[in-house]
């Protein structure tokens, strides 16, 4: 059967579905899927394509991002001024 990418609306015979939170899609690529899919890193916006790091309801690409993250943003919640340091 073939179907199109919910991305790109290629029609390739490769297609793959994937399921989450009870929907399903199809995808052409990894690729596709990875940039309809994948949340994106609350510090540096990358795509997280690996287990990632969730803190306070955000999600980090890395340890290091929760990190950074976390200590420029005590106040995580609060949507307090950082010009002051
Ligand atoms: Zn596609
Ligand atoms: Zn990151």
């Amino acid at each position: 059967m073939r179907a199109r990418c919910d991305v790109c609306g290629s029609d390739y015979d490769k297609t793959f579905e994937v399921r989450m939170a009870r929907k399903s899609y199809i995808f052409d690529t990894f690729e596709c899927a990875i940039q309809f899919l994948a949340p994106t890193c609350a510090h540096c916006s990358c795509r997280i394509i690996g287990h990632g790091i969730e803190v306070g309801g955000a999600f980090y690409c890395c340890a290091h991002c929760a990190k950074v993250s976390a200590d420029s943003d005590v106040t995580a919640g609060a949507d307090s001024c950082v010009a002051a340091s």
